[in-house]
């Protein structure tokens, strides 16, 4: 598997995009970056996105990537797969027609640019030759962490939002996992905040790590605040964790 960083940040400014990971080329793990990282026919080789939760930093690519399918191609669609709970808010909230078009009925009802698909922690999902399984997470909203298993049978897992958590973890245990995408938002001076949003620091990440059965290969941490970028670059580093890395936007990791 190739994972391109299309963001990896957890504020978005010039050179910090929100979290979107492209998995070679037609799998889309998040969705907070497409339009402002990928090339229009590059936009258009996408077929599914993996969506972790309903915030607006991990799908705000989405309503644009509509638009620009809509516009030149009528024929392409994507397919947003979720937990039915983060698709009905995306339905109920998002494309409802007043704030962005329902684009499951554009072109028409029978063609249309945007599918849903919703996918349950008690069951995996085959989608392009991928093994797909989700558990949940624990976040401000429901939320999800996904573990991706490629064609090649390498594993990936990525907990999109989240504080501390188990239930990944357990599910994880299962797996030879090459590479771990997890988020570490805020510094350790700000604890209380990341526990109350739902969020880690690099202290909790350690916490974390502790839980894990087996250890990833490669960590690679996301959703960084950028105003913190230093303070939690010396945190990380400070654990002494070996094979681990703050992602930054373009980022390449051949899995
Ligand atoms: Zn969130
Ligand atoms: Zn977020």
């Amino acid at each position: 598997m190739k994972i391109k960083a299309l963001g990896a940040s957890g504020s978005e400014m010039p050179g910090y995009n929100l979290p979107a990971f492209l998995i070679d080329d037609e799998l889309l793990l998040d969705a907070g970056t497409i339009g402002l990282s990928l090339s229009y026919n590059r936009q258009l080789r996408i077929k599914d996105i993996l969506v972790t939760h309903s915030h607006l930093d991990h799908i705000k690519g989405i309503p644009f990537l509509l638009d620009n399918i809509i516009t030149k191609n009528k024929t392409h669609s994507v397919r947003i797969i979720s937990g039915t709970d983060v698709i009905n808010d995306l339905k109920k909230d998002v494309f409802n027609d007043r704030i962005w078009p329902d684009f499951t009925k554009i072109p028409d009802r029978k063609n249309p640019a945007l599918k849903f698909r919703s996918i349950r922690p008690s069951r995996s999902m085959a989608i392009n030759g991928y093994r797909v399984y989700c558990e949940r997470v624990n976040h401000l909203v429901p939320a999800y962490g996904y573990i991706i298993k490629g064609p090649d049978k390498k594993t990936l897992v990525y907990t999109g939002d989240t504080g501390p958590t188990s239930l990944l973890w357990q599910k994880m245990a299962h797996f030879n996992v090459r590479c771990l995408i997890i988020e570490v938002s805020f510094p350790n001076s700000m604890t209380e905040l990341a526990i109350k949003t739902g969020h880690l620091t690099a202290a909790l990440l350690k916490e974390e790590i502790e839980k894990f059965a087996n250890m990833p290969a490669r960590i690679y941490i996301t959703h960084t605040k950028p105003q913190y970028m230093k303070q939690i670059r010396k945190e990380i580093n400070a654990l002494g964790i070996k094979n681990i890395e703050i992602l930054r936007d373009n980022r390449l990791i051949t899995v």
